[in-house]
């Protein structure tokens, strides 16, 4: 069948064969049995190969010979006995035309295992089928630090398939994020982070309290919050209070006492290099946020600031009130600065006051969040690796790796 370039080849009611390589990889396999076929002249309609501990599967759909020049049986003999010599396994299958085209509703399935069980597995599979979806490829995204596989799935809804799938992953102790494929996952170029046990392992304002002696009071006003007797904003301004008279020094010390999250430097550097504009908004501090901001280069960050007057904290914050509609806020002024629609944002977060901002973005992701939280965000992280974000957007650690690699030789 020769086609001009205007119209694509149809291989509808075209014979074709299958034709299966499996055996022990080594250089030349791909070309050897393209070079066996060649000798039948057939058309290419589709391949897919892939390598897995050492032992190669090499699938090539093709046309099948024409009559008149040889013949079905003699390109299938003509194939075994290059497979033979080659210690390969081949298997041929006769049909008619290309793949079946995939069903309509696709979505990416990301399985982030800890470790990734066979029963877990099964489990999850299942579930896709039982909402009707099918399974149209498997791939592992990383090994490290937790294995990840993403399940390309098509034939059901997205929204449908993510609730059946977050019941299951709970049940098995797996997070599964599921998003819509499409331009749109390529496209996100925004990624906004809360910072308090999200971008860093501390609460700012514990860090503070411990040094003003005060960590049981604080404690108690955040418990207060917790139990909805006080708003987030409420409590800011309570637990800012006992820190009044806090000598300035004591910023400079709770900014070295900041742990990053496990993974935290490998997200942003990695998100940098893809184009993608990183930003922090916190309920926490800009004394803090400033500081975070220009270590890993971030184009924006945004939080509350503690007023100092004569080298005391005040006990006052000053400024726009950064909270829960604050977050949501900022996430969409960001936006338009990067220049970035909000479809194509991601939002990562682990609190109640993150919900708004969550929500508003493209991908909201809850990491080690609340149940609360997990159960309102579109995708949920629960493994402690911030880098593991990456896995959700397609990205591979071999592609996170060669990044870091190609900066080494610079
Ligand atoms: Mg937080």
């Amino acid at each position: 069948m020769t086609t001009s370039l205007a119209t694509p080849p149809s291989y509808a009611d075209t014979p074709t064969l299958l034709v299966k390589i499996f055996g022990k990889d080594r250089p030349g396999i791909t070309a050897g049995l393209f070079d066996t076929l060649a000798a039948f002249a057939v058309e290419v309609v589709d391949i897919e190969q892939l390598v897995t501990r050492g032992r190669i599967t090499l699938c090539a759909l093709v046309t099948a010979p024409s009559t008149g020049t040889a013949t079905e049986g003699e390109l299938r003999a003509t194939v075994h006995s290059w497979a033979e010599s080659m210690k390969l396994e081949a298997e041929i299958i006769s049909g008619t035309g290309d793949n079946r085209p995939r069903g309509t509703g696709r979505s990416h399935v990301t399985v982030l295992g800890h470790p990734l069980t066979a029963e877990t597995t099964a489990a999850i599979a299942a579930a896709i089928t039982s909402t009707g979806g099918n399974i149209d490829r498997i791939f592992r995204l990383a090994k490290y630090p937790v294995i990840a596989v993403e399940f390309d799935v098509s034939g059901t809804e997205t929204p449908g398939l993510r609730t059946a799938l977050a019941m299951e992953g709970a049940r098995h102790g797996v997070d599964v994020a599921v998003v819509a494929s499409g331009l749109q996952r390529r496209a996100q170029r925004l990624v906004v982070m809360d910072v308090d046990s999200t971008l860093i392992q501390d609460e700012v304002i514990e860090l503070f309290a411990a040094h003003a002696g005060c960590e049981e009071q604080v404690a108690e006003v955040t418990a207060r919050a917790m139990r909805g007797e006080l708003d987030f904003e409420q409590s800011l301004h309570a637990r800012v209070e006992l820190l009044a008279g806090l000598d300035e020094s004591v910023v400079e010390k709770v900014r070295t006492e900041v742990r990053l999250t496990p993974g935290a430097r490998t997200l942003v550097r990695t998100l940098k290099r893809l184009g993608y504009q990183v930003g922090v908004v916190s309920g926490g501090f800009t004394q803090v946020t400033d500081a975070l901001q220009e270590e890993l280069g971030l184009d924006f960050a945004q939080a509350n600031t503690l007023e100092v007057v004569d080298g005391k904290l005040t006990g006052r914050v000053t400024g726009e009130i950064v909270d829960r509609e604050g977050k949501a806020r900022l996430l969409r002024r960001f936006a338009e600065q990067a220049g970035v629609p909000l479809a194509q944002t991601v939002a990562i977060g682990d609190g109640a006051n993150d919900l708004d901002m969550l929500n508003a973005a493209g991908l909201g992701v809850a990491f080690n969040a609340k149940p609360v939280v997990r159960e309102a965000a579109h995708t949920a992280v629960n493994v402690p690796f911030l880098d593991t974000v990456l896995y959700l957007l397609g990205i591979t650690r071999e592609e996170v790796e060669a990044a870091d690699g190609e900066e080494d030789e610079d």
